[in-house]
């Protein structure tokens, strides 16, 4: 059954208000043409929602699949890494994890299914490579089978003012944020490597996610206090074709009668064999 899923796989990221720090990178080059201002609204700018963040937001709740199946988590950090806080780097030892790269010691060398999948113990490449996602005010131009999205770039101005009344709210700082509001489009992920665990445990990672999308630990990027990074999340069905996954984001269009046989296949089919996969690898590792 695995051989009928590709290496390619989609996820639908759809939110409000995503803030990654400094590191949206934006055309914005291309459309000021020496005037552009940061709060017109007539900016059409486009860009790239770097991976690091949404790596670390889906990376966070397949841990949490790990664990609720009883299994630990490798630890993101180097276990000889000098960390800043001991204390908590052993308190996350306690709370479900394993020392980074200390499962590699037993079994087939391949260690446990996150490190397997996410690699970068010793320079092991992952097995599953994470891409950014390309933006764009304009959605006719956005190609969702490339892992786009429709989104619209904003710079945000947030002012902290002086508490005092007699300084009628003189700014005391000012801090520019970059954002990307009304976000709705396609992550595009690849295996390298096609396991069926895999497949399972992103599955259940971004049912996950999307179950707990206003959890503080589970919202993605900067922001959260203000409700960013609250995401509405769903693997598209990796059954799918590739004018069945550009049907999902059309608002003019419904599901086919064969999505919707699809759609039995794998929640019926499909996910239950890879499911038993992913708690046999998971057990195994216990
Ligand atoms: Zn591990």
């Amino acid at each position: 059954m695995i051989e009928d899923i590709d290496c390619d796989v989609f996820v639908r990221i759809q939110t409000d208000l995503l803030v990654v720090g400094d590191s949206i990178m934006t055309d914005r080059h291309h459309a000021s043409n020496g005037n552009y201002e940061d709060d017109d609204p007539q900016n059409q700018i486009g860009g790239i929602i770097p991976a690091f963040s949404l790596s670390g937001w889906l990376r966070h709740g397949m841990e949490k699949v790990v664990q609720e199946r009883d299994g630990t988590a490798c630890h993101p950090g180097e276990a000889n890494a000098n960390f800043r806080k001991d204390g908590v780097y052993s308190r996350d030892l306690d709370a479900g994890y394993h020392p980074k790269g200390e499962c590699l010691d037993d079994g087939d060398g391949n260690g446990c299914v996150i490190l397997d999948l996410y690699g970068g113990f010793g320079n092991r490449p992952g097995k599953f490579m994470r891409r950014p996602i390309q933006f764009s005010p304009v959605r006719s131009s956005v190609d969702y089978t490339r892992g786009q999205a429709e989104g619209h770039y904003r710079r945000l101005n947030r002012n902290v003012v002086s508490r005092n009344e007699e300084d009628n709210r003189e700014p005391l700082r000012n801090a520019e944020l970059d954002a990307v509001g009304n976000l709705d489009g396609s992550w595009h992920l690849s295996f390298r490597e096609t396991k069926p665990e895999f497949v399972a445990l992103l599955a259940e990672a971004i049912e996950y996610l999307n179950d707990h999308q206003t959890d503080f630990m589970h919202q993605l990027g900067g922001a959260r206090n203000f409700g960013g990074g609250i995401v509405d999340c769903e693997l598209v069905n990796p059954l799918y074709e590739e004018h069945e996954l550009r049907r999902v984001f059309d608002r003019g269009k419904g599901n086919t009668n064969k999505m919707d046989d699809k759609d039995d296949e794998w929640t019926n089919e499909y996910l239950p064999e890879f499911q038993t996969a992913l708690a046999e690898r998971v057990g195994e590792e216990l």
